[in-house]
């Protein structure tokens, strides 16, 4: 819930799902328009669909409880090698890197002085770098320690060099002319007459939760005044979430997944 979703938000959510779907074997047993039920708000929605699908094989295979290694972790749906990570290392202590944004912001500038805000180690280089890097003992308090470095002092825009524990040993300190060089461009959300695409998708999925409806109807309860322009981009939306698996389509008309 928390990858690409705030920690404040997702609190409440985390708390209403875990009283719906206690257990994997819940979870797994639920129909996937009341997992989306639940989800709704939170955005994102295939996340609901992979940890469905997750609890589904955890449960089947695993006797509903979850493996606790990386490379197992990494076979379930929607689980990469990040999460994989830092699920084995917070959850079950496992001695293993974190690789997450933050921590390879880190390491990048650490092992060499870089030229532009957004220059970053390559993954396999981050992480052979996370593995050389890591002490022999306590993984899980260095993990969250560059996690609190790359959020609070070795910030993407303005790290303060002076505050920084490793300052003494980074190729990259106190070397502030990346920053006046660089521009960073934020990346445009894809939208529609103002408003971004997967608003309009957390939308959907409310209109259909009790009915189905054709592209027009929806339109029309989207929008007050809508044209062929509109039905077109409101159509692909709908078709690409049919293909996401959140939807389903028949006779023209679109439901959440049974
Ligand atoms: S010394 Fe500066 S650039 Fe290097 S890790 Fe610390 S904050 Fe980041």
């Amino acid at each position: 819930m928390a990858q690409q979703t705030q920690v404040s938000r997702v609190v409440l959510y985390y708390r209403q799902w875990l009283k719906k779907f206690p257990s994997f074997s819940v979870l797994a047993n639920a129909a996937p328009s009341d997992v989306l039920r639940e989800w709704s708000g939170l955005g994102y929605n295939n996340r609901a669909l992979r940890f469905h699908q997750l609890a589904q094989l955890v449960s089947s295979q695993f006797h509903s409880r979850l493996p606790q290694t990386p490379d197992e972790l990494q076979q379930f749906p929607g689980i990469g090698k990040y999460t994989a990570h830092a699920v084995a290392c917070f959850a079950f202590n496992a001695h293993v890197p974190v690789v997450d944004v933050n921590i390879r912001r880190i390491l990048t500038r650490h092992s060499k002085k870089i030229s532009s805000v957004s220059e970053m180690l390559s993954d396999v280089d981050a992480w052979k770098f996370a593995e050389q890097a890591l002490p022999k003992r306590n993984a899980y308090d260095w993990n969250q320690a560059l996690m609190d470095l790359g959020g609070m002092i070795c910030t993407a825009r303005n790290p303060n060099c002076a505050e920084c524990p490793v300052n003494s040993t980074c190729a990259s300190a106190f070397s502030k002319t990346f920053l006046q060089r660089s521009v960073v461009k934020k990346r445009q959300e894809p939208s529609w007459k103002g408003i971004p695409r997967r608003i309009y998708r957390g939308k959907v999925l409310k209109l259909l939760h009790f009915h189905s409806l054709s592209a027009e109807a929806i339109a029309g309860l989207l929008w007050s005044t809508y044209g062929s322009k509109d039905i077109a981009w409101l159509s692909d939306v709908l078709d690409t979430m049919v293909r996401n698996g959140l939807l389903t389509m028949v006779k023209k008309k679109y439901s959440i997944v049974l």
